[in-house]
This record gives C-alpha cells, structure tokens and sequence, in this order.
C-alpha cells in the first residue's frame, strides 16, 4: 500500500444539506453503531471534493435504502454522497478498529478512508469510502481513486448478483481532484452499504488495549443486533460470546466455500478486512480467476503468496484463530472458543461440496462425487483451463449432449475423457432437465473478469461512463444470456495477463 500525502483541490465549503427536492433523501436515522460511544469512533465530516460527477449508481440498493425514486437525478444526492453536504440528521463519523495485516499484529488502524453517515430505517448502514483523512489515516490521504472505486462498485454488485455474502455499493461519484498514487490519478468516493461495517478488526482493538467493558459491548451489540439466536441457552452451553463466535466461523467457512468455488481471490485477507456478519468486504486487489491456477496470488504487493487462491480458506481460519484470541476474555476457558471453531473445516468442505456439484448439475450426494470434484480441479489446474469458460462449455454440453467443446478446452485428451465418462456415469442418474437448469443457475456467464473492469476504467478515465453501466447491468444478471454481449462472456485477451493490481488504491 503506498500512503501518500493529500492533493485534493481546494475543498468547496462543507454545507449542510440544501435538499433541492421536496422529499429528503433518507428520511430518518437510526442510532445503531453510533449509541455505542466514543471510544469506538470519531464523529468528522467527510472533506469536500470539488465538481463532483456521477460514475455509476445501483438502482436496487436505493430502493433498499428507501431513497426516493429520482435520486440518481438530484443534485443535492449527488453532492451528499461526495461528502460535500451533510444528510440532515446525520452525524457522519470514523470507526476505530486494529488488526492482523500479513500476518503481523498491526495495531491500530481503523477507517482511515471510510466515514459512515449512518443507519437508516431499513437497518443498512451507508458509509462512503474516499471521503478524505480522518483520525485514522496515518499517513493516508484520505482518499480512493476512480480505477479502485469502480471495481468495488462493480464487484459488490456482481457477488451479489451471484448470491455471495457481501457489502452493496449504491455508488460511486468522481471528482477531477488529483490523488497521487504510483502516478497521478483522479479522487472517486464509493458509497457503501451493509447491516453493519463491523470488522474481526474492532474486537482485536479492544482486547489487546485491555479495555475489556468496550469488548463486551461491542460483542453485546453484535449478539443484539445480528445473532440474536446466540442467547438461546441451547447454544453453547448458554455461553453467548461462544456462540458468537461459532456462528461467526460457520457464516465465514460458508463464505469462503463460496468464493472457492466461484473462483474468487480477495486478495487482502487481513483480520481488519474480515466481517463480523461473513460478507465479503473491502474490495482491493481482488479477482476472478481466469486459468484455473490454485496458487494465484492476485495481489501485486503479496510476493509470498499469503493470500493466494488456495490459500484463503486457511487463513479464514486463521484470522477466526485472531477473533477467537480477541473474546477470549468473553467466552473464558481457551477450550471453549478452540471447541466453537472447531466445524469450520467441515462446513467449509460441506458447503464447498455442495456448490461443486450444484455447478456439475448433480442434484443428491453420492458416493464417488468428491473425489470426482477433487480430479477435475486437478485437471484443470494442470492444463490452467480457463474457470469461467469451463463451466459454461460444461453447462452446454450437458444441455446438447455434445461434449467436443469441453475436451477442445484440453490439450491432453486421455485425462478428460476419463474424467467426462466417470462425469457422465453420476449424471446418469440424476434428471437431466433439472441437471441443466441447476447448472444454468449455477455457472455465471458473465464474470468480473480483471480485463472487462480494466476497459470500464480506461473508459472511465476519459470520461465514458457507458462500459461501467454495461457491466453493472451484465453483472446483475450474471446467469442470463445478454445477447449481443456475447464477447464480455469470452476468453480474456492476452494483455489481460499483465494486468498488475496492488493494494494502492
Ligand atoms: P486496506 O488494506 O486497504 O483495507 O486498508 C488498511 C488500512 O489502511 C485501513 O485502516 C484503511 O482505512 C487504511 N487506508 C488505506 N488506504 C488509505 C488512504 N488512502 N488513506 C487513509 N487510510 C487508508
Ligand atoms: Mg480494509
């Protein structure tokens, strides 16, 4: 991560809001994060950016925020979800939070670059991300730039397209202000929404500052508000914070069986970067496997391969050990939290299963499927297939009955005609309509691929907001046709393979 100082253009006056509409954008707010006190934040208003524009807006998470139909067209949005005009009611603060960054104690972090305006009626949270420096910089500027801003915007939208836990972007405005990274680029704020932004991070915080009465609220307000079945006395022998932390291990091993399979690298899986409610959150460097390569490692800055593919379901585990360490002084003997995290591998290995074969068309378990799964993904690690594509061929093929454009993928043809007959045998026994629309709802067409993000930010960067649009309602649906798309469901060029992402952003 490269932190540069700020070199935001001269702020325009923060005003509060002057709504030029009759019905105000969020009517009403609620106290949620914000009644737990200030030891856990700092209350700020973001910093102005000057001549702010819309990059892209989600229509859906607006209508689930309950914003007005016509807030995309209004100006006073626009300049409320730059940072430039207070919400009326809102009272926008930064949180504080700590963590595990590589593996190594951090300490404190926090939103350096997030602010939160606040919980609406709906009980989402709306946080921008960019909005300028807070207590928790350090030595950032505050800041996130429009190439960065896009891809979250996009990929929040498409996890959920696909079913996959994570935070929501309502959307992302941009700003000719200029933000120094490797070279010279421009400021963008990403509007961000979710039930709550709470990390692995702030318990981290609390517990290794001692402060043990903050710990316990913090873990209380959870339980409260998001795992209320925690204080069931069923549940871990009536030890609440036990509980908590088992059902945060099972919702985070679910995650990650989702990303596995679907192919998805985060990239930066540090304990500050991990959800208390197992949605994917932060999106960096993240990407969308092409080649089938297990030990893809998408972060440009992680040369030791930390946060690999093939490595995330492990240091899920790991940084449940860090949150497991955290509410120790909670749960008290260290057997009790060791015991709450002890399904994780099984529900991982369950629910990865149980995706694989939902990709496979196989509907029931059945002897001999797992180890079916396991030589597949042996086999297309050893030819790097190409991970989206194979799925659809294999959808088509079991729909037409044809499997020549599933072995065309293979350069070797002996190991996959093996694996196809065995493939076919299971298939067998399964019924065939139901086989094909499983895997048709199953295998996305459309995939965020690092190239087609690429081409919506150079686009973007020249002032073309079509491509991000297009993406956006690609990705939506990712499970459709799309005709006259077809070619952003394709192979990814060969320039696609330099594409260099870090933590810079
Ligand atoms: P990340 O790994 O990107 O999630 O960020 C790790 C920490 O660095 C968090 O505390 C962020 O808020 C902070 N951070 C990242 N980028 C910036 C920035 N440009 N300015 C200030 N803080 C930042
Ligand atoms: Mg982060």
């Amino acid at each position: 991560m490269t932190l540069a100082t700020a070199h935001d253009a001269a702020p325009n006056a923060l005003t509060d809001a002057a709504p030029d509409a009759a019905a105000p954008l969020v009517p009403a707010w609620q106290p949620g994060f914000a009644a737990l006190g200030p030891a856990f934040f700092t209350e700020l208003r973001p910093t102005p950016l000057p001549d702010p524009h819309w990059v892209g807006t989600s229509a859906d998470v607006g209508a689930l925020l309950g914003l007005p139909p016509d807030w995309q067209q209004r100006g006073d949005a626009l300049q409320a979800f730059t940072g430039n005009a207070l919400l009326p009611g809102s009272r926008p603060l930064a949180s504080v939070y700590s963590g595990h960054q590589f593996g190594v104690w951090a300490g404190q972090l926090g939103d350096g670059r997030a602010i939160l305006l606040g919980e609406t009626a709906s009980g989402l949270e709306v946080q921008l991300k960019g909005s300028g420096r807070t207590p928790y910089s350090r030595m950032g500027d505050g800041r996130a730039v429009l190439r960065s801003s896009i891809r979250e915007f996009l990929c929040s939208e498409a996890m959920h397209a696909l079913g996959i836990p994570t935070t929501r972007a309502l959307c992302v405005t941009g700003s000719p202000a200029p933000v120094r990274r490797e070279e010279v680029e421009t400021a963008a704020v990403v509007t961000r929404v979710a039930p709550s932004f709470i990390r692995f991070g702030h318990f981290e915080h609390f517990a290794a500052r001692g402060q043990h009465d903050q710990l316990r609220q913090l873990a209380d307000y959870v339980i409260d508000r998001y795992y209320p079945d925690c204080r069931t006395p069923q549940q871990r022998d009536g030890n609440a914070y036990a509980a908590l932390l088992h059902a945060v291990s099972e919702r985070t091993a679910a995650l990650l069986a989702q990303w596995q399979a679907v192919g998805f690298c985060h990239g930066v899986m540090n304990t500050d970067n991990m959800s208390i409610l197992g949605l994917t959150i932060d999106y960096g460097p993240f990407q969308f496997l092409d080649a089938f390569d297990p030990g893809h490692i998408c972060n440009h800055s992680d040369a030791r391969g930390r946060y690999a593919f093939n490595q995330q379901p492990g240091v899920a585990h790991w940084n449940l050990l860090c949150l497991a360490q955290a509410l120790l002084p909670l749960i008290g003997e260290a057997d009790t939290a060791r015991a709450a995290l002890q399904s994780f591998e099984g529900v991982f290995s369950q629910q990865f299963l149980a995706r694989m074969r939902a990709k496979l068309g196989l509907q029931q378990p059945r002897e001999g499927d797992a180890a079916l799964i396991n030589s597949l993904l042996h086999l297309l690690a050893a030819e790097r297939v190409d991970y989206p594509i194979f799925w659809q061929r294999l959808t088509q093929a079991v729909a037409s009955a044809d499997f020549a454009p599933v072995r065309e993928l293979f350069i070797h043809g002996d190991p996959v005609n093996a694996w196809l007959l065995q493939y076919q045998e299971l298939l067998a026994l399964e019924t065939q309509g139901l086989a094909t629309d499983l895997m048709l709802n199953t295998n996305p067409r459309f995939v965020l691929r690092n190239h087609l993000g690429e081409q919506a930010i150079r686009a973007a960067k020249l002032g073309d907001f079509s491509e991000v649009q297009t993406l956006h309602k690609l990705l939506a649906r990712p499970f459709e046709e799309h005709p006259g798309h077809e070619a952003r469901a394709d192979f990814p060029p060969d320039w696609a393979a330099h594409i260099s992402i870090s933590c810079s952003s």
